[in-house]
């Protein structure tokens, strides 16, 4: 099986800090907290230093280095391009090897490496639900009704689905004859969350005529698990979904999730071997509807006549791999929509995967700076292209006692599609 890059490998990238600094004004970390051990030279030089043994791994260091998102919006301004999140995702590997992983850590693995398991908890959940949950407001998610580990009791959560997405449809739904075959890789979110962006998904896809192949066998994309540091779950993952993908006789591999994009699309392609040709066919939906001729077929819709102001939030793994222009492009598109530019839509949302999980308080204060610009926007719907983010956004949303709804753009789309409703 082929394998992560170690931290020494990172040697030379370590070196190129030069310590100028221009990452402080770009990490959403310190933006709240004004602390040098949150922004990215910090995290980079204690890296160097756990990799020179000059520090130990004392519980100070490991609270540093758990202090990053791993969003990349500090490499994008970096003069020297220092990859940081890389090298802190490294970091977190060579703790785990040394240390074991966090409780967390353990219980977040033991799920991802077992999908029958993932597949009979989120059932259980789903089925559970008005017991475990009590609905917000105007459909604005859910709450637990009672504590649970990892999960804070003021958080909004989507519902579970009571059928995962996967189950509900066939694996191949073929579409016209000469248009190209999809892979849909759907990730988590998708699957188990929010089915009903899968669904939009398979609609817009059928009325571009597109045949679409869903496999059954693919797994979690590993993001969780880098975000963890925990290298043999996601290697074994990336094992598990190239062998599920590579089957499938698909011109493209197509997510619409940011973080499965990245995943398959840069995680995966750094391990070598096959993992680079699936890299390469690997596309983000909006990219690959843009390509297919969306955009012109909805301009050609004629305008509604009262139209909803609809705002775009840019998840950090496609923003920081240059998918920008295509969502917004297929936003203003759209019959039914004034596009709205927000403040600052491209700074992250405060996710980053387990971190909101061991830093929620944190995590808040960032997501409450973007419900203020969603807030300010005058924006009544937010729209974007990753299910992760849209439970971050909602969250920050509630908070912030706000009334907007977070979306995906691809339920927007396929309001808009009128052979498909
Ligand atoms: S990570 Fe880049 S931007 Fe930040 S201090 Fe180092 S060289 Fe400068
Ligand atoms: S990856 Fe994001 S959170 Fe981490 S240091 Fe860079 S800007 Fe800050």
């Amino acid at each position: 099986m082929t394998k992560l890059k170690d931290l020494e490998e990172y040697r030379e990238e370590i070196e190129q800090c030069v310590r100028c600094g221009a990452c402080r004004a770009h990490c959403p970390v310190f933006g709240v907290e004004k602390h040098e051990g949150r922004v990215a030279r910090g995290k980079v030089a204690l890296a160097g230093a756990v990799l020179d043994g000059e520090i130990g791994l004392e519980a100070k260091v490991l609270e540093d280095l758990s202090q990053c998102l791993l969003c990349g919006s500090c490499c994008a301004q970096c003069p020297n391009k220092v990859p940081t999140e890389e090298i802190v995702a490294a970091a977190r590997r060579r703790i785990a090897e040394q240390r074991g992983l966090s409780s967390f850590g353990k219980a977040l693995t033991a799920v991802l490496g077992r999908p029958k398991l993932m597949n009979m908890l989120a059932k259980t959940g789903g089925a559970l639900s008005s017991l475990l949950f009590k609905q917000l407001p105007e459909n604005s998610g859910l709450r637990l009704r009672f504590p649970a580990p990892y999960i804070d009791a003021g958080r909004t959560l989507p519902p579970i689905a009571a059928k995962p997405f996967r189950e509900r449809v066939p694996e191949r739904i073929p579409g016209k004859e000469g248009a190209p075959t999809v892979a849909f890789f759907t990730g988590c979110g998708i699957n188990y969350m929010y089915p009903a962006i899968g669904e939009a998904f398979l609609k817009i896809l059928k009325f571009l005529g597109v045949t679409v192949i869903i496999p059954k066998d693919q797994a979690c994309c590993g993001l969780p698990a880098v975000s963890a540091g925990a290298a043999k779950t996601v290697e074994e993952l990336a094992a598990r979904n190239l062998a599920a993908l590579n089957r499938i006789p698909a011109d493209y591999v197509v997510t619409a999730c940011a973080s499965c994009n990245a995943g398959i699309g840069k995680i995966y392609a750094d391990l070598g071997g096959d993992y680079p040709a699936l890299a390469a066919k690997t596309m983000d939906i909006f990219v690959f509807l843009a390509k297919h001729g969306l955009p012109e077929k909805l301009a050609a819709l004629p305008k509604a006549a009262k139209r909803i102001k609809v705002t775009y939030h840019d998840p950090c793994h496609l923003r920081t791999r240059g998918i920008t222009k295509e969502p917004r492009q297929i936003l203003k598109a759209l019959p039914q929509v004034e596009f709205v530019e927000m403040a600052a839509a491209g700074t992250c949302c405060g996710l980053g995967g387990t971190y909101s999980v061991y830093h929620y308080e944190t995590s808040k204060k960032i997501g409450a700076k973007k419900a203020a610009n969603i807030g300010a926007s005058g924006a009544e719907l937010v729209a974007t292209d990753c299910p992760g983010c849209i439970m971050q956004l909602q969250d920050s949303v509630n908070h912030a006692g706000l009334s907007q709804q977070v979306v995906h753009l691809l339920e927007l789309v396929v309001a808009a599609l009128p052979d498909t409703k």
